[in-house]
This record gives structure tokens, C-alpha cells and sequence, in this order.
């Protein structure tokens, strides 16, 4: 199959694991022969720097035409000044806002040989494989802000749309892997919550009869990923409690560099980036663990381009390499640490 790359490297240790993670997709292209083409453009600190603009129109449009987009990471001390008027992260706002994407998907799958970089007890987490799914366009982070000399409020509003769409991706999500969706809210204070209850409930009943589904609080949720992670299939969530939960989840895999994301919506064009970000303080050492990366590369090949068995073979490369102790500075522990080419190397040596 012919496909087209967007490649946004971006800030920090953006560029460092977005072309090891590039070096890994040609290897899966070579050995699968597919024809994939990457088109490199700005976004963020970078964008500013050349362009004056976080997300100049020509990025945009570039990634609106491509057939899925992967991202390094946006942002750093050098344009972090919270004054500015032009600040890295609107970039990232901007993009999913001009790709329509609604639902971004963090799996947590802590890998065998990385258990110990958890802080969480190996035995709760041998077979733990869950699929966070977080509303990304909605909520209290998008309502209207007021300020004045005593007090402040955010607005919290969702639309029955809103939340039709992302509950109904989860679904789909839930069937695909064991059959098992928990959506959380905060029912019995939140009335966007109860909305966000019924509308889930009625979907369930209508369309989804084959996915047990359950509600829990988002307090109890906080407790239970920690207590008995191994319990979750797919949980679905608002905007905020989302953005919460799944930082607290990528506590389970031990590292963040291990974690991969896609953000999607209902146009062709699917964004896929690790969910670690710039990390400014190893940015340039080569040092940084370029998995996060690959797996979301992994997500790319499935979502956007359909192509089942070759994300298969990223990931159980990825798990191959790991076994192998190709451990990057952040999981090696007291052993000598590889560096993120070395590491990206070990991944396309059990491609080919
Ligand atoms: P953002 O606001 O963009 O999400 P952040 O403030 O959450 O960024 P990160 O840039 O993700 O911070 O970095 C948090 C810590 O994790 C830093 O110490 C960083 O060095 C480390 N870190 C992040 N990504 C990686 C990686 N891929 N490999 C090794 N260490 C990493
Ligand atoms: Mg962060």
C-alpha cells in the first residue's frame, strides 16, 4: 500500500524519537512492501521560531492531505514564558481542532520486563492491558472563563453529541478487544455527568447490547486503577477526568516513555504521538526512550491505515527488544543504559 506520513518532530526530544520511530516504520515498510512517503513540517517552539505561528497554515494543510500524522512533542523553557502572547502548545490545539479529532486513546500495557520501573506491585500488574479513551474537545477546559477581583468560574458544558460520538468509539474499542466498557463521570454531583450517563446507557441498550458496560465514579476510578488494574477492558471519559486519570494510568507501565497515543475523529486523518512531552531536561543527549514513539506508530499502521499485522509485528518487537534488556537510560536501572538510536536499532533487528 502507498501512504503519506505528516512527520512533525517539534521541540526537545521531539525530533531525537520521531526519526528513530520513522527508521522503524521504513523497516516495517521494506519487509511488508509498502510504500510509505514523510513529509517533514514545523509545529510548536519551532514554527514560532521560523514561521512566527505555532501551527503555520502550510502544516496544517500538509496534515489535513496526509493519510495520518505522527508527532514528536511541542513546548520548552525557551518559549514558556506565560505572558507570551504565542505559546508552543496552541500549536497542538490547533491541529486536533483542525483535524476534527474528538477521542484520544492511551493504552496502558505495562511490558513484562519493565515491571520493576513501576511503582505499583509487579503481581497487580502481570496481565494488565487497558484502553483509556478521552474526550478531547469538550468540557470545563473549553467553556467560557470569567475572572474578576474575588472570584473566577469555568464553565463545564458537553452536548448530547459530544457525547454520542467519543462513547461510541469506546464501544467499538470494547468490542473489538474483551467485550467490557467502564464509563466514568461524576454522576451524583455533575449534571454533565448525568447527561454523559444517560447518553452512554442508551447507546449501550441501543447499539452496543453485546458490550457489558458499567458506570463508575471518578473518585472510586482513581482507587481501582491502582488497586485492581488487571479488572479494566476499555474506560471511557470526559475531557478533565480523562486528563487525570490517564496520568495517574501511565504510572502502571513504569515509564513514561513507554506510552503511546492516538487522538481520532470522524475525518480520515488520525494523530498519533507519545504521550510523554518535550522533556527539555535530556533534549539533545540522545538519551531519551524512543518506544512511546514507535507504538504510537504501531497505532498509526491500525487506525489510520489499516494494516493489522504489521502493527502487530511493531509491538511484539517492541516487546522483543525489552526482553533483549534494551533498556534506555529512564528503565535501565542500575545497568548500562542504551541510547535511543541503540534502542530503536534493537526494535528494527526484531522486525527483521
Ligand atoms: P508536557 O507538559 O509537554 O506534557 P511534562 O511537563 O509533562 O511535559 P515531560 O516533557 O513529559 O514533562 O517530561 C517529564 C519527565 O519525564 C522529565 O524528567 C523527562 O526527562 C522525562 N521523560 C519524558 N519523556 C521521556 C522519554 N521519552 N525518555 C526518557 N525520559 C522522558
Ligand atoms: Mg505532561
Amino acid at each position: 500500500m502507498q501512504a503519506d506520513i505528516a512527520v512533525l518532530p517539534g521541540d526537545g526530544i521531539g525530533p531525537e524519537v520521531t526519526a528513530v520511530a520513522v527508521s522503524v516504520l521504513k523497516s516495517v515498510a521494506r519487509r511488508h512492501g509498502h510504500q510509505f512517503e514523510f513529509g517533514q513540517h514545523d509545529i510548536g517552539g519551532v514554527a514560532i521560531d521560523r514561521h512566527g505561528d505555532p501551527l503555520p497554515p502550510a502544516t496544517l494543510r500538509a496534515c489535513q492531505q496526509a493519510d495520518a500524522v505522527l508527532l514528536g512533542a511541542v513546548g520548552g523553557p525557551k518559549w514558556s514564558d506565560p505572558n507570551a502572547r504565542i505559546r508552543p502548545e496552541q500549536g497542538l490545539l490547533a491541529l486536533r481542532r483542525g483535524l476534527g479529532l474528538y477521542a484520544n486513546l492511551r493504552p496502558v500495557r505495562p511490558h513484562a520486563a519493565a515491571l520493576n520501573a513501576s511503582p505499583i506491585k509487579p503481581h497487580l500488574l502481570t496481565g494488565v492491558d487497558i484502553m483509556v479513551v478521552r474526550e478531547l474537545t469538550g468540557g470545563i477546559y473549553f467553556g467560557d472563563k470569567t475572572r474578576d477581583a474575588d472570584s473566577a468560574s469555568d464553565l463545564c458544558s458537553y452536548s448530547v453529541v459530544e457525547i454520542e460520538r467519543v462513547v461510541r468509539s469506546a464501544f467499538q474499542l470494547a468490542r473489538q478487544r474483551r467485550g467490557y466498557l467502564v464509563s466514568v463521570d461524576k454522576a451524583n454531583v455533575l449534571e454533565t455527568s448525568r447527561l454523559w450517563r444517560d447518553v452512554t446507557s442508551r447507546i449501550g441498550r441501543d447499539e452496543f447490547a453485546d458490550v457489558r458496560l458499567e458506570h463508575v465514579l471518578v473518585d472510586a476510578m482513581a482507587m481501582h486503577l491502582l488497586s485492581k488494574p488487571r479488572e479494566f477492558d476499555v474506560i471511557v471519559t470526559e475531557n478533565m477526568f480523562g486528563d487525570i486519570l490517564t496520568d495517574e494510568a501511565s504510572m502502571l507501565a513504569g515509564s513514561l516513555g513507554l506510552l503511546p497515543s492516538a487522538s481520532l475523529g470522524d475525518g480520515k486523518v488520525g494523530l498519533y504521538e507519545p504521550i510523554h512531552g518535550s522533556a527539555p531536561d535530556i533534549a539533545g543527549k540522545g538519551i531519551a526512550n524512543p518506544y512511546a514513539t514507535i507504538l504510537s506508530c504501531a497505532m498509526l499502521l491500525r487506525h489510520s491505515l489499516g494494516l493489522y499485522e504489521e502493527a502487530d509485528c511493531i509491538e511484539r518487537a517492541v516487546d522483543g527488544a525489552l526482553n533483549a534488556q534494551a533498556f534506555t537510560a529512564d528503565l535501565a536501572g542500575g545497568a548500562r543504559p542504551l541510547s535511543t538510536q541503540a534502542a530503536g536499532q534493537a526494535v528494527i533487528e526484531q522486525i527483521q
